[in-house]
């Protein structure tokens, strides 16, 4: 096995009826991008770049990120993509220099780019960063959590404030640079028709949309039970965000934990999903996987366990209709 993987290294991700895929991963620092590389990867689907704000006692500078942001880029090379989420603080990930008042529930509460739209100067040093990074390779770019339209458009009206910017110091920037957001806020994910108008692509983050879909707090293990990426509900999410992607003529990814799940890549595949984000080490199994699915047989079975009733139920059916095509 471990032989049969090497041999997927270095090569595409073809499904077995000739269609690519991107199978890319996510990383925690500029020190993940070479393990990326080395695991097989595509590029970059998602870079969490809370590293560069967090275990110090001020913010980040300018150059600082843009020294990150540059290196990742380098390493992937010129072709390989790279997408940057802006800063994702709060919740269970604190600042100490960031002072915020005690909340009842932070995962809904004051964060991420809640955050950035309202503290306008600390947003705009980042994107200025990645702005720059952005001619060192094929650099992308995210929100996290966003749930309406009015919080993407403020987002998109500061990036073309700190666009101008840059171009009035005469800075050079990739003006073509994708924007992309990251639908994990089951709002963002019903509204996906609207949001996807004013986008490049999506990248689905079911580690938070399971959460706020189940009303489960994903660090609660008396809940985990409920920590459902199969459930009926979230599926039909996902499919409703792929389909409102893709009459965009935009691009659908995944950067959740349910990415690199061996169950959920067939119904994933038979959606439409046509980037896969996960951990380096799921790279491999799961280009071999894909692999051996053809589309067609995959948006069959996508058909019939949507219309399931149970989680258990579907994972079931899948894995037993992957078994019998392998
Ligand atoms: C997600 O919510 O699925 C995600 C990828 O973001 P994070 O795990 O960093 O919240
Ligand atoms: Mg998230």
């Amino acid at each position: 096995r471990q032989e049969e993987m090497k041999l997927y290294k270095d090569k595409p991700t073809v499904t077995l009826d000739g269609k690519h895929v991107e199978l890319v991963a996510n990383i925690g620092n500029p020190e993940d991008a070479l393990g990326a590389r080395n695991n097989g990867a595509e590029g970059v689907g998602l870079f969490r770049t809370e590293f560069l704000y967090m275990g110090r006692d001020n913010f980040p500078t300018e150059e600082e990120q843009y020294q990150a942001y540059t290196t990742v880029a380098e390493t992937l090379g010129k072709e390989k993509p790279v997408v940057i989420r802006t800063l994702d603080i709060g919740g269970d990930k604190e600042l100490p220099y960031l002072e915020l008042p005690h909340e009842m529930n932070p995962f809904l509460g004051y964060r991420a780019i809640r955050i950035c739209l309202d503290q306008v100067d600390l947003f705009k040093t980042q994107l200025r960063a990645i702005l720059r990074a952005s001619v060192h390779g094929n650099i992308k770019m995210m929100y996290p959590m966003i749930a309406t339209l009015a919080e993407l458009r403020q987002a998109n009206a500061i990036l073309d404030e700190t666009k101008a910017e840059l171009d009035k110091e005469g800075i050079a920037y990739n003006k073509d640079m994708e924007v992309g957001m990251m639908v994990e806020i089951p709002a963002a994910a019903i509204i996906a028709d609207q949001l996807a108008k004013e986008v490049d692509f999506f990248s689905i983050g079911t580690n938070d949309l399971v959460q706020y879909t189940m009303a489960a707090d994903r660090m609660n293990e008396k809940v985990s039970h409920l920590t459902q990426p199969f459930n009926p509900a979230v599926l039909r999410l996902i499919r409703m965000v792929i389909d409102a992607a893709h009459k965009e003529g935009k691009w659908a990814g995944m950067c959740g934990e349910m990415a690199g799940n061996l169950t959920a890549i067939p119904i994933l595949l038979g959606l439409g999903l046509d980037e896969f984000s996960m951990s380096a080490s799921s790279v491999l199994p799961a280009r071999v996987l894909l692999s051996r699915l053809s589309r067609e047989d995959m948006q069959d079975i996508a058909a019939q366990a949507l219309m399931m009733e149970h989680e258990d139920e579907i994972q079931r059916f899948v894995q037993e209709r992957v078994e019998a095509v392998n």
